[in-house]
């Protein structure tokens, strides 16, 4: 996907606040923040979300949480953290290249979801 922003910025062609690299996945920090730390996740390999994902995507996603909780470690979110994985319209998905939000810091994050 040449057009895509998360695909630039995994091909470095866009800048980013880089938390971790490697040859599979980049996590970096989300620019408009809306915890005291959240970055997010993506794979380097372009698929629009979870809906469109399929066992093909196994291992990276797989990756992705493997590696969630050494990189919240680095940011220093030892009281906890939200992963948060928008998906299509219902959930307000911006950006349609998969990415695993993750939020923390010192406050205590509000309910899940407002009942
Ligand atoms: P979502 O609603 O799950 O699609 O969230 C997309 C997220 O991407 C939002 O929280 C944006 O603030 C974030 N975002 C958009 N452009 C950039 C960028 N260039 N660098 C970092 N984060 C971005
Ligand atoms: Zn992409």
């Amino acid at each position: 996907m040449t057009d895509c922003i998360f695909c630039k910025i995994a091909r470095g062609e866009i800048p980013s606040r880089k938390v971790y690299e490697d040859e599979d996945i980049l996590a970096f920090h989300d620019i408009n923040p809306l915890a005291p730390v959240h970055f997010m996740i993506i794979p380097k390999v372009h698929v629009a979300n979870l809906y469109d994902g399929d066992m093909s995507h196994q291992a990276v996603l797989g990756k992705i949480l493997g590696k969630a909780g050494e990189l919240a470690r680095s940011q220093g979110l030892d009281d906890g953290f939200r992963l948060i994985v928008n998906t299509g319209r219902i959930s307000h998905q911006e950006v349609y290249h998969l990415h695993v939000h993750i939020l923390g810091g010192p406050e205590v994050l509000g309910p899940m979801l407002k009942r």
